[in-house]
């Protein structure tokens, strides 16, 4: 599949020679794995704080591809969809899917050996099963009440 992220011409492992505040755009939206697992919705347990992961899409989420089927006018449809940057990453890395590269950036980690960086193929994210390619249900069919029937255990 041609990769629909621009990941051409950037520095060899650039995320590790610099920190997530000095990247530019493209080198900063290059780090998304494409798996589109953050826009799955979420359950927040109010006590706790823990997050978890369903399997319910957000309704401009197309799983064949795993992206938005309308990014540039997403929030005519959906205002609430966070434009993840930089600057408030410290507020969402908590909520953001275990395997995010944002998150695990931000948690000090590495990238995972299937990241289309390191293998330079898009794919790889589905390939190695941890993106949401295929498996979710719509949030119009899915009543709020029944999201908890369908959260997912993480990592995926
Ligand atoms: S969870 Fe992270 S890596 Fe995956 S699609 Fe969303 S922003 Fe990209
Ligand atoms: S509007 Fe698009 S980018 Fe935002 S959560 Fe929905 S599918 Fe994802």
């Amino acid at each position: 599949m041609t990769d629909l992220i621009d990941r051409s011409g950037l520095a060899k492992r650039f995320w590790e020679k610099k920190p997530l505040t000095k990247l530019n755009q493209k080198e900063w939206e290059a780090l998304c794995d494409g798996c589109g697992k953050c826009c799955l919705n979420k359950l927040e347990d109010e006590d706790s704080g823990e997050v978890a992961l369903t399997r319910v899409a957000c309704r401009l989420l197309d799983d064949a591809t795993c992206l938005c089927a309308q990014y540039d006018i997403r929030h005519n449809f959906v205002p609430e969809c966070i434009v993840l940057k930089p600057s408030n990453l410290d507020t969402h890395a908590y909520w953001m899917p275990q395997t995010c590269a944002y998150r695990l950036l931000w948690e000090g980690k590495p990238l995972p050996d299937w990241h289309p960086l390191l293998t330079g193929d898009p794919d790889s994210v589905h390939d190695a099963g941890v993106s949401i390619k295929g498996w979710t249900v719509s949030e119009f069919e899915t009543p709020e009440e029944d999201w908890e029937d369908h959260i997912i255990e993480e990592p995926i």
